[in-house]
């Protein structure tokens, strides 16, 4: 199983350097390869190794090897019907030759073109469970204003759980996740800061200057992080009761606005590849629903009208249980994930 980790680090000038060599490497090794219609890792070693040492001194040989297995996998990846390009600040691969990564501690050695290089970070917090896992290979990204080095991490695929113990999910804007257990991720705290940054977006708006730009850009910027930030909460708290199999609705292909209405712009599709990743990080597997009825049907005597629902309360037409809308459809998830309108998600990589 693997994860990619992005991780910030300060934008440095010994990194763009090095990116801007090692491009320049690994672009050569791709037009040697293209002319000569080869992508063989040896081959082309053989044939570049001692020049591009000689044209680029200061770039280690561990980096030049990563250059040229990028030039490699670029040119059979095109298959010689076009030429590979790489960007002068394109991205550089590291190996576990040329990087060490301290997830715990905060810090990662690169080897640059100015020797081995110490740089630290902050871990975010929803990273820390991947302390201890293998650090296999890494990208380094260069923008504008910082540098990302995008880390993989594996280990073994956990057990499965064979258990059959169901938690239904209904995901919306009334509660962003409410589940069969009773309980209630509710969305207060997370309407009132997206309510204040819609308040301190349309005042930007209207200014409309350079420097109002600039901060409704930063605002947008905190706004998904935040997002996300909530987005992982939620799914850790999912994913970490004591269910085997966590059921939600299937909300790729909804033809009715009913329910895109009520998700409004809030990123649930990124919740949900959450909850898969972390469910399947344990074992746990996670089924999709058809979402049709699940609003509608009584979850005590399975009775469905469309008139049971009046706004946030289920109340059934048939045998009169009255019950919490939400709480009553997660009830539902979770029953009909027993039945043909489930569909078990796929958990291999
Ligand atoms: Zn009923």
């Amino acid at each position: 199983m693997y994860r990619t980790l992005q991780i910030k680090l300060d934008r440095s000038n010994a990194l763009i350097q090095t990116a801007r060599i090692w491009n320049a490497a690994c672009q050569d090794v791709i037009d040697y390869g293209f002319a000569a219609h080869d992508y063989n890792k040896t081959r082309l070693n053989r044939a570049t190794y001692k020049d591009l040492r000689e044209k680029y001194p200061t770039l280690p040989s561990a980096l030049l090897q990563t250059a040229r297995d990028q030039a490699s996998d670029m040119l059979k990846r095109l298959r010689f019907k076009t030429k590979p390009f790489k960007k002068p600040l394109g991205a550089v691969r590291f190996d576990i030759r040329t990087m060490k990564v301290f997830l715990e501690s905060g810090y990662c050695k690169l080897t640059t073109a100015f020797g081995r290089l110490r740089y630290d970070f902050q871990l975010p917090e929803y990273y820390k469970r991947y302390v201890g896992w293998k650090v296999t290979n890494a990208q380094l990204k260069i923008t504008k204003n910082a540098c990302y080095l995008n880390v993989q991490v594996e280990q073994p695929d956990p057990e499965p759980i064979t258990g059959d113990r169901r938690l239904g999910v209904d995901l919306g804007i009334n509660n962003i996740a409410v589940c069969s257990d009773n309980t209630f991720w509710e969305s207060g705290h997370v309407k009132a800061v997206k309510g204040k940054c819609q308040y301190l977006r349309s005042k930007l708006q209207s200014k409309g200057t350079r420097s109002a730009k600039r901060k409704l850009q930063k605002l947008s910027g905190r706004e998904r992080r935040f997002q996300k930030d909530v987005n992982h909460q939620i799914a850790n708290w999912i994913v970490s009761k004591p269910y085997d199999i966590i059921a939600l609705e299937d909300l790729t292909n909804i033809r009715n606005g009913n329910k895109n209405k009520k998700l409004g712009k809030w990123s649930f599709a990124e919740l949900r590849s959450f909850v898969e990743y972390k469910a399947m990080a344990i074992g746990k597997n996670v089924i999709t629903i058809d979402p049709r009825y699940t609003s509608q049907t009584c979850s005590r005597c399975g009775y469905q009208h469309k008139n049971n629902r009046i706004g946030r309360i289920f109340k059934c037409k048939s045998c009169g249980f009255q019950i919490d809308a939400d709480l009553n459809a997660s009830r539902n998830i979770a029953t009909f994930s027993r039945s043909d309108r489930s569909r078990l998600q796929s958990t291999s990589q």
